[in-house]
């Protein structure tokens, strides 16, 4: 079974029920929607899509919501521009329309007070570069320096500038209420600043029984400064390189990627590593060396999650691509981890209980730990401390809860409902129904994390089982 979980970004490549369940097959943990791109109506089909393809097959499949936030984006273009070195190109902002041929409206008006005559503007994960000839109130004249097709929506670095969009726009409001009514099960906020970002969309979640988890997304100079704090705040995080590699000199990238993913595994936060692992692989069948090993270093730290974007959205090989992810992911989990949850600080007696019924199941070569778990976090608990060799099967009495395990390193998370059942009976019915379901087989050994009834009352326990 692989450990690292598969994120794979929906769009117009993936997005017909049909691919959607080739995906699911295919071993896609989370659908990802790009709130960049995605339109109401299709996110709502799609959602309805992925759940009817999930419960289809029967197994949990996440859907991650993922904010525009504070970005600063280009408008919409009836057709993309052609655009040459040494050409002009016009920014306007307030909605104000240029005589040149070439230009597009953006959707931040301090765009003009925060570039300077000389600056290069970055378009497009900086595939596109301009540089600021002139500027007045509501225009930015640039000359075009390097070729490239501009389409609609497009990204503009300003690295280093702190840009003053709020934490979360007005759009981002309307895509978090969109999310909260569908039920998604993660939300992703982009170009976090500081903690304050993470609570303030927190407090907008709060209105949910059962609020999405929230992913934090790394990706630009000030994200980095408050690093500790803002992993601190959140409930997951992504390494979201492809702005990251522009906002930060593109040799830290690495330095930071490694930083984040053994902080998170320090203090037990779910943490992702995204974007170009298979870039190429938008055009070609199969991965470069250099994509092949970028993959197998961040399955090596023991991510919790890797993430797919152009590749699934765009791309012409979408399932080849959930297919090298997994071979990579496999043959490197084989080969052994980082192991940086060696230095976890562990803060509550829970957590400690759960890393010695770990720690048992590594001296035992267990074949699975199996942890029944009504919120997920002993579940939680039991990914962040990586397991050498056991896989988590996780049983719990709600869909919404396996949903939000997907994300989670090793988890398997399975729904029962053992309400009326004795404490005992549970574990018998749930090693039957793993059994029934191909995880377990008779005469594995399994180490049970549970709650147990002494004298009437509960206590969590742990157990060595053998499979009958
Ligand atoms: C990234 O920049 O790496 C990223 C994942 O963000 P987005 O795709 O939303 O620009």
């Amino acid at each position: 079974m692989r450990k690292t979980k598969i994120i794979a970004t929906l769009g117009p490549a993936t997005d017909s029920p049909e691919m959607l369940g080739k995906m699911i097959d295919a071993g896609m943990n989370i659908a990802r929607l790009n709130m960049s791109h995605a339109k109401h109506d299709w996110v709502r089909r799609v959602v309805k899509d992925i759940r009817e393809a999930a419960a289809a097959r029967g197994v949990a499949v996440g859907i991650l919501m993922d904010t525009q936030g504070p970005a600063i984006r280009t408008g919409e273009l009836s057709t993309a521009l052609d655009l040459k070195p040494g050409g002009k190109f016009t920014f306007t902002v307030r909605g104000e329309k240029s005589e040149e041929e070439h230009s597009v409206d953006v959707n931040y008006d301090n765009l003009v007070n925060d570039i300077h005559v000389g600056d290069v503007v970055l378009v497009d994960n900086g595939e596109i570069q301009m540089k600021v000839l002139k500027k007045s109130a509501n225009h930015i004249e640039c000359e075009v320096l390097t070729p490239g097709k501009l389409g609609s929506r497009r990204h503009i670095n300003l690295p280093g500038v702190k840009v003053s969009l709020p934490a979360l726009t007005a759009k981002d409001l309307e895509d978090v209420a969109l999310g909260l009514e569908l039920g998604v099960d993660f939300m992703a906020l982009s170009f976090v600043r500081e903690a304050k970002d993470i609570r303030q969309l927190r407090a907008v979640l709060q209105s949910c029984k059962t609020p999405p988890r929230i992913v934090a997304k790394l990706e630009d100079q000030q994200a980095i400064k408050n690093l500790k704090e803002i992993i601190q705040e959140t409930d997951a995080v992504m390494v979201a390189r492809g702005d990251l590699g522009i906002e930060v000199p593109y040799e830290e990238l690495p330095i930071i990627q490694r930083r984040a993913v053994k902080y998170c595994l320090r203090i037990g936060k779910p943490v992702i590593v995204a974007t170009h692992m298979l870039e190429s692989m938008i055009n070609s069948p199969i991965p470069t060396r250099a994509e092949v090993t970028d993959v197998a270093n961040a399955v090596y730290e023991q991510a919790d999650a890797i993430m797919l974007s152009g590749e699934t959205t765009v791309g012409k090989y979408p399932l080849k691509c959930l297919e090298v992810f997994n071979r990579v992911a496999i043959r490197t989990e084989r080969s052994g981890g980082a192991n940086f949850q060696d230095n976890a600080e562990l803060t509550n007696a829970e957590q400690k209980m759960v890393k010695s019924a770990v720690v048992m199941a590594d001296q035992l070569r267990a074949d699975a730990i199996v942890v029944f778990t009504v919120s997920g976090t002993s579940a939680r608990y039991a990914a962040w401390m990586r397991p050498q060799h056991s896989p988590i099967l996780a049983i719990c009495d709600s869909q919404r809860v396996a949903d939000s395990l997907t994300l989670n390193w090793g988890v398997s998370a399975f729904v029962s409902d053992l309400s009326e059942m004795t404490r005992e009976k549970n574990i018998s019915v749930a090693l039957g129904m793993l059994t029934t379901r191909g995880a377990l087989q008779k005469g594995n050994t399994v180490v049970v994390i549970s709650s147990i009834d002494v004298d009437g009352q509960y206590v969590r326990a742990v157990q060595m089982r053998k499979v009958r």
